[in-house]
């Protein structure tokens, strides 16, 4: 991120010369916090690639993970429509962004501790890796791993063959789904050999 990627003198800070800030996963997309900004601290963030904050409460800048070594290494920022409030894209060292210890702060739901939403490819990853670790009955997601190499590989290689056939029909809605069991079954074989799905998009964003 560059010092003059974002016009700090432009963005529109409230009454109190703050402006909030979300901060999101540059990977899958999840909502990790939630935290304001002035501009002194927009410019520090742009100047050392870390995210600083202003914290309302001890009127002090912020330099997230200073104590706890959670650290954000920033990705991208953006600013919205009227220009009142950011959207900041971070590499989260330690996967920790709350001071509770859970990776977002968006965790609660309903009393509940849940994962931060993010995108479709990792909900259904979470999921996998959930049958994987707490087998149910009736699961064919647990079949696959009860079958292991042989049988999700083998799940792999028809997936594969059905996605060709389905593009040279060019069936869309075929090729759609094909392509989402193929998917789904490569979460499992990942899921199976201990691979994160955060690695295989460290992959795809390194070959952009
Ligand atoms: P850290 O910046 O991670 O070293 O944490 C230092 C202090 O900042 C913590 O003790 C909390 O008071 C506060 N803090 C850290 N992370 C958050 C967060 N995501 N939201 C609100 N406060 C936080
Ligand atoms: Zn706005
Ligand atoms: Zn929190
Ligand atoms: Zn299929």
């Amino acid at each position: 991120v560059s010092a003059d990627s974002i016009p700090t003198d432009k963005i529109k800070y409230d009454d109190r010369g703050l402006v909030p800030a979300i901060v999101q996963d540059y990977l899958d997309g999840a909502v990790l916090m939630m935290a304001w900004m002035n501009q002194e601290s927009l410019q520090k963030t742009l100047a050392t690639g870390e995210t600083w904050f202003w914290s309302r409460s001890r009127q002090e800048f912020w330099h997230k993970g200073a104590t706890s070594g959670h650290t954000q290494k920033v990705k991208a920022i953006r600013y919205d429509c009227d220009s009142d409030a950011l959207l900041i894209s971070v590499e989260q060292i330690g996967d920790i962004a709350c001071h509770t210890g859970e990776r977002s702060c968006f965790h609660q739901v309903n009393g509940s501790i849940t994962p931060p939403l993010a995108d479709t490819l990792s909900q259904v990853f979470a999921v996998v890796c959930d049958r994987r670790d707490n087998p149910i009955e009736k699961s064919y997601t647990r079949t696959l791993f009860e079958g292991g190499d042989n049988k999700i590989l083998k799940k792999i290689g028809e997936e594969a063959a059905e996605v060709v056939m389905a593009c040279k029909d060019d069936d869309k809605d075929a090729i759609a789904g094909e392509v989402a069991d193929l998917f789904f079954h490569s979460l499992v074989a990942i899921a199976h050999h201990g691979v994160d799905l955060k690695d295989v998009y460290r992959k795809l964003q390194s070959r952009r």
